[in-house]
């Protein structure tokens, strides 16, 4: 499976966005490098939309990236990203004509199998030949996380 961060293109208008020093550890979770934000860094807060095309899902929300830049990238290798496997993570599959195939919350365990859970309903939403992509949101507070193809 392949995760991308940011599949849309990111516009950064500050007047539109919120620049948040980072006071707590592990904080902030950056959409860009999908790494937390540490203690002494900093992240913009704004308003993305991640759908590449449109329908009547497509909707900005909140994310925080790291501002002005991250200082590491991020390096698919296949599995689930840390930032996503321990947390709780909406699952939203669409079709190509971007419309909802299904929905589902997953909360990932612990004890070494954070994202297991989420790796296998990523999967079995994969054996779905309607499902084209799958967008990952937090859970909690709905903003967008990654995308997800096969
Ligand atoms: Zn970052």
């Amino acid at each position: 499976m392949k995760f991308t961060p940011l599949p849309a293109p990111l516009e950064i208008d500050l007047s539109k966005s919120v620049l948040k020093p980072v006071t707590e550890e592990w904080s902030g979770p950056c959409r860009r490098c999908l790494t937390d934000a540490r203690t002494g860094e900093s992240l913009l807060l704004l308003s993305y939309n991640p759908f590449l095309g449109s329908s009547p899902y497509t909707s900005p929300g909140p994310i925080f990236v790291h501002y002005p830049e991250c200082d590491r990238a991020y390096i698919c290798d296949g599995s689930v990203p840390e930032q996503q496997a321990r947390r709780p993570i909406s699952v939203r599959a669409y079709d190509s004509d971007h419309m909802m195939v299904e929905g589902v919350v997953v909360v990932s365990g612990g004890g070494g199998r954070a994202g297991f859970e989420l790796q296998k309903k990523l999967e079995e939403l994969f054996e779905d030949s309607k499902v084209d992509y799958v967008h990952l949101h937090y859970a909690g507070a709905g903003c967008f996380a990654v995308r997800v193809d096969r």
